[in-house]
């Protein structure tokens, strides 16, 4: 059995999963090789395990160490890994150019690094682009010729997918967090002020919890207890919607994806976002050609972003 080691590495915990391979087999499935696509979506097939540790000196080092305790500890013979990384990389995927997250993997060839370490190729992918290639392959965006994807988590990102390839701009793509979209003068983590991410991201809900006392989880189902915070949800919300309904309106998709952890939180209010989303496309297009889709796979995307990145890099 021949494995794919793959990593979804966030901004507090990195998740490990694999794909197998059996000897007669040509095609890569996600997890233990037993099942045919999709895995199920009650299982969440990755493993946990804190991002700290690669704010170290040597993260190359401890990457390394990291994926290769996993195939120890699931017997896996590696021949490849795929990790989805919040860093933005050069062309070639292979050197880090900035990395406001874990900055010790600034300015390192991460790609090539690695794979000296480890002695198999390490194909990197931005990490909401690694997602959206997982709902391309078997999720909501399943074959569509152009997908746009919004990611609300702990920051705002985003991808677009041309005939299933990243649209990779001159240097760093898509960064729909970093628009602007208010004049209040908000500091945002990128030195600049009045982005998305400043008003529209995890940040802001942690601010809102800590401000109303209301635990982060419970934020949206008591949105209508206090008039501060419904009215703090709201203009959450708007921001939210604008950013996409912007997006929607310049690129033109054949379907756009939202996900991330904040469209999960228990009763977001999804129809009101979609509802202000499309009352600020312009009409009739994009508005009635567009299809809008919730992200489907959850954390299993990345295991079949990793299906696609291999078919695309590799011979498949
Ligand atoms: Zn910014």
């Amino acid at each position: 059995m021949a494995h794919v080691l793959v990593g979804d590495v966030g901004g507090t915990k990195i998740g490990l999963g694999h794909l197998s391979k059996a000897p007669a087999s040509k095609a890569w499935v996600p997890g233990g090789g037993k099942g045919a696509e999709p895995l199920p979506s009650s299982l969440n097939p990755l493993e946990l395990i804190p991002t700290d540790r690669l704010r170290v000196p040597d993260p190359v080092e401890a990457m390394a160490q990291i994926l290769g305790e996993y195939a120890e500890k699931h017997t896996l013979e590696p021949q490849a890994a795929v990790l989805g990384v919040p860093v933005s990389p050069d062309r070639d995927l292979d050197r880090v150019l900035s990395s406001p997250n874990i900055p010790q993997l600034e300015g390192l060839w991460l790609a090539s690094a690695l794979r000296q370490r480890l002695g198999y190729p390490v194909y990197l992918e931005r990490d909401i682009a690694l997602l959206l290639l997982g709902e391309y392959r078997a999720g909501s965006a399943k074959g569509a010729n152009s997908v746009l994807g919004v990611f609300f988590g702990t920051g705002v990102g985003a991808a677009m997918l041309l005939d299933g390839k990243p649209y990779r701009g001159y240097s760093v793509g898509l960064e729909l967090g970093h628009i602007p979209i208010r004049s209040e003068g908000r500091v945002c983590v990128c030195g600049n002020t009045d982005c998305l991410e400043a008003y529209a991201s995890g940040h802001t809900l942690v601010e809102l919890s800590s401000q109303s006392g209301i635990p982060l989880s419970r934020l949206f189902a008591r949105r209508r207890e206090s008039g501060f915070l419904s009215r703090a949800l709201k203009r959450f919300g708007h921001d939210q919607a604008y950013a996409v309904a912007t997006a929607i309106n310049l690129f033109d998709p054949e379907v756009c994806v939202i996900g991330g952890g904040i469209p999960a939180m228990s009763e977001y209010p999804q129809r009101l976002f979609e509802l202000t989303v499309l009352e600020h496309l312009r009409r009739p297009y994009p508005r009635e050609t567009v299809r809008m889709a919730w992200a489907a796979l959850g954390p299993r995307a990345a295991l079949y972003g990793a299906l696609e990145v291999l078919s695309q890099r590799q011979d498949g």
